[in-house]
Order: C-alpha cells, then structure tokens, then sequence
C-alpha cells in the first residue's frame, strides 16, 4: 500500500481526508492519496505564486537544462513509474514505459526550445530612427494543469513542458482515481533541481479543487484535458477572472479507407488506433468508413486481428490489452454497444466479458467490433471510450468525408488510399486537428495537437504550446528622446 499527501512547496504535506486508488486489473487497493480542498489549492497557490518570480528570473537556458535533468532523473525510475501506472491505471506495463519516456521526451523537447526563446523588435517607428518597438514574450505566471486518467502522466508533460519552459509555475490537479504516478514524478523532479513551488501537485474531488483552480484569481491559465462537458464548464468557470484556457476534450475519430488503400497496413493501423489502452485515448480510431468494394476484405482481416488480441493483467507481458480503468467505463461501453445492438447493428468479434479467475475481478471486456450501426445509436453520436468498433460501408471519398464530418467532435482522423492528391484533399477538409494519412495514429512533439469543433480549443505539442504559456507585451523605447 503507498500512501501519498499533496506535494505543495516541495514537500509532502498530509490531509484531514484522503481516497482509495483501485487496480483495475482486481479491485485490490493500491494505495491511498489525501484528498484536497479549496483551502489546500489557495496553499498550493500560494506557494506557486511565491516560486515564480525566482523561476522566471532563470535564464531559459538555466530552465532547459533542470528540464533536462528532470527528464534523465524520471527515465532512471521508469521500471518503478511504470509499475505504479499499470497498478494504478491498469494499462499494459509496456504500454506504462511507452508513458513514462514520452513524459520525459516531452520534457526534453521543450528543454531543447529553451534557447530559442524570444521576442522581436521593429526599428524607426514614427520614421524616428530614436524610436524603436520592442515585442517581449514574458510568463503568464501561475498556472493550473487539470488532466485525466487515461494518460496520466503524458498529458500532464504536454502542459509542464511548455508551461515550465515560458518561466510558469504550477499547480497540478491529477484525476482523482490516478494520482500516484504523478505526485511521484513531482517529488523526483524535485530532487532533480526544480526548485520548490514550480511544481505543486493537488489531488481531489475535480468540482472542488479543479474548480478552484479554475475560478483562483491568482491563477492566469488552466490546461485542461478531459471529456467535453467538463471541459466547457471550465472554460465558463475561467472566465469570472478572464483566465486564459487551452482545452484538449474528446473525439470521435474517423478512419477512412478507400479501395485503393493497403488493407494489411489499413487494417493492422486500425487495430492498433483502437484497441491500444484498451480504446481508452482521446485520439484512437472510434468510427471506420470503409469503401463498398474493399469493405469485405477489410471486415474480415479485421476480425482475424482482433481475435488474437490477448486480454488480462497490464503486468503479464503476454497480453495486448488490459482491463477498462473503472466499472463505470466498462458499463458505458457496454451500453453504447447495447444501445446500437438494440437498433439493429450486428456485433462481429468480441462484446462479452472475459471469464475466469484471472479475470473476474477486473474490469475487462473483450475487443469489440461491429456493423450496421444506425445513425442514432450511441456508437456514432457519442465519444466511446472504449474497445468497440464500428464499421460503416461507404461510396467513395466524399460520402467518407461528409459522415466524418458529422459529428460535434473533431479531433483526429486517418485516410488511407495510395492516391495522395485525394488523401490531401480529404486532409483539408475533414474537420479534425489531425489527419494521418496512411500512417499510424501517432502524436508528434514537433507538430501542434488541437481539435476543432468540440474538440478543444488552443494547441498543446509543437512551438504553438509554448505561444500558449506566454503573454506577448510591446514597449515603445525613444532612445534619447526623453
Ligand atoms: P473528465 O471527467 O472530464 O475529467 C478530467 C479531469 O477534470 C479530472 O482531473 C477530473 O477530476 C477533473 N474535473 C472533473 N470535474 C471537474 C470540474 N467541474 N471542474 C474542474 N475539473 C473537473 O475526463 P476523464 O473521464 O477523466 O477523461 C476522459 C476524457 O478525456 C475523454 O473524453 C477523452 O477524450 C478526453 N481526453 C482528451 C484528450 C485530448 O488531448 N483531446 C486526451 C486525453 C483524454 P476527477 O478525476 O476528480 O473527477
């Protein structure tokens, strides 16, 4: 059992109340992390707000490279972050590794920006050669960083890299049911040189200290991923003090594939888009389009795949996916699938639970696909957050696009065909904030992330999340012109 407090000031500090985190995996209990209030937040605030003028004062350079040592500091642990992730969040424990290192590149990528930092100038305004404009680039200053449970940590890396980068410091508000991960990296980082206050880590309920965050006069911004219903009510609640907000909300993502399309290649990115954390990722595949003639071959392929998806605990390295991270998950899935069974779609592989005794305590579901799915079944109108697939038969790209299109969401999206005039066609106009084109679907440092529609709002990832932690001030200098 690990017992976990707040990490505020660089320093565990202890709570009147605190909660269970479950292994999703069993039900057994992983240990238990204070619970917070608004009153802890207005600490962890504080401590924030006292930290950043001596973190700002650092040279970008001097912040890269504690960045740097932070990231070789969280690789060292990964054999015991791992583990605590896959206990905590139930994922495969090479699938927890995969996490830890893109925390840790996340962070050196940022680090490596650090010396690129700056602003501008513009000569001779007014014609006055004494006359110059200055465009300065400066920190925010407080932050809030509110993330979920699915990437525990990455998602939490796409904020502190940029955000600690720019000269901000933080508040960090994990889900309530995966905190230990994240309090562990704070008080490594912390070892490694970031200096107390930068980074102060708050778990508890998020209507109360992700709340708080949101409404905290002294907070400037909240980097916020999660569902979209949360989301909005966080951009409205930021909005009582004029707060900047970058939004990261759900998806529905389409997958097209055309006649023409490598099925093998198609179909293997496909499973993979779907099916890795148990379909539990804001950007895997949730809705397949596929063109009539190949639809078949596609369909088939796929259920071969699928059936060899091997499904139990994160930490037996023999199997692909783990269990859904709650019971309330696993029941939303099924649902979702039930709803659409009810209105006459048909399931092809998988819909059941697993049994047995390695299995019956855990929250797992086997790898689902279906067909005829109707337009107002949940499959389609809702985020499913889960392993279960739809497929839909298609007429050519432009039926393929009208019906990825039509949905409130737009955050990713895959065509696959080998004529890249029509793929780049499509890429302009599927409504997403990331099209692969015959490619997996991956996230890229180097490239911005933000979705379109409800989606979100504001790009992590890329220079653009750095634009995202800093405030752009001009000055007007007359050189002795006073
Ligand atoms: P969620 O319910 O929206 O929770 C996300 C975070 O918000 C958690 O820390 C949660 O705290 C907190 N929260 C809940 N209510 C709040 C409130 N009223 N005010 C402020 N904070 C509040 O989302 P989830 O179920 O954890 O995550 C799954 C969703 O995240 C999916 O929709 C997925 O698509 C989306 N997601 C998006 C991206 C992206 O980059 N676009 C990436 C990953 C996930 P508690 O845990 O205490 O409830």
């Amino acid at each position: 059992m690990i017992n976990m407090g707040f990490f505020i000031n660089g320093k565990e500090l202890t709570g009147d109340d605190s909660s269970k985190v479950l292994n999703p995996a069993d039900g057994s209990i992983v240990g238990s992390v204070a619970s917070g209030n608004e009153k802890i937040v207005d600490i962890a605030v504080s401590a924030a707000k006292n930290a950043f003028e001596c973190w700002w004062a650092f040279s970008a350079a001097r912040r890269g490279e504690i960045l740097y040592s932070c990231a070789n500091a969280v690789k060292s642990n990964v054999d015991e972050l791992s583990a605590l992730l896959t206990s905590e969040q139930g994922k495969p424990i090479k699938e927890a590794k995969m996490e830890i290192f893109r925390f840790a590149h996340t962070l050196e990528h940022y680090a490596g920006m650090a010396k690129s930092l700056r602003g501008g100038s513009v000569p001779n305004l007014d014609q006055n050669p004494a006359r110059m404009g200055l465009i300065l680039k400066r920190p925010l200053g407080v932050c809030g960083a509110i993330t979920p449970w699915n990437f525990p940590l990455s998602l939490a890396g796409n904020k502190l890299g940029p955000g600690l980068i720019a000269g901000n410091t933080f508040v960090l508000k994990p889900a309530s049911t995966t905190p230990l991960t994240v309090l562990k990296v704070a008080s490594i980082m912390f070892d490694a040189g970031l200096p107390a206050g930068v980074l102060n880590v708050v778990c508890g309920p998020g209507g109360v200290v992700g709340e708080r965050l949101a409404t905290h006069p002294d907070v400037a911004k909240i980097g916020f991923t999660g569902s979209t219903p949360v989301g909005k009510d966080v951009m409205s609640k930021a909005s009582s003090t004029v707060k900047r907000v970058t939004l990261e909300l759900g998806g529905s993502d389409p997958f097209i594939v055309m006649s023409d399309a490598d099925v093998d290649k198609a179909v293997s990115a496909c499973s993979v888009g779907r099916f890795f954390n148990c379909g539990q990722a804001c950007l895997a595949v949730k809705r397949v389009f596929i063109d009539e003639p190949i639809y078949e071959e596609f369909k088939e392929k796929l259920i071969e795949k699928v059936k060899k998806i091997t499904v139990g605990s994160g930490f037996d390295t023999s199997n692909r996916m783990g269990p859904l991270h709650t019971k309330g998950q696993r029941e939303e899935v099924e649902g979702q699938f039930n709803d659409a069974v009810n209105k006459g779609a048909k399931i092809l592989v998988g819909g059941n639970r697993p049994s047995g005794d390695s299995h019956d305590k855990g929250n797992y579901l086997m790898p689902t696909v279906l067909e005829n799915c109707s337009k107002d079944s949940k499959m389609n109108t809702e985020e499913v957050f889960g392993p279960a697939l739809p497929l839909w038969k298609v007429s050519g790209m432009n039926e393929a696009i009208e019906k990825s299109n039509d949905s409130p969401f737009g955050l990713g999206s895959s065509v696959w065909t080998k004529d890249l005039d029509a793929a780049m066609r499509a890429a302009e106009k599927i409504e997403s904030g990331y099209t692969w084109i015959n490619s997996i679907s991956k996230i890229y440092d180097e490239l911005p992330f933000g979705g379109m529609k409800e989606s979100g709002l504001g790009s992590e990832h890329g220079y653009e999340a750095l634009e995202h932690y800093m405030a752009t001030k001009s000055v007007v200098m007359g050189i002795n012109e006073a």
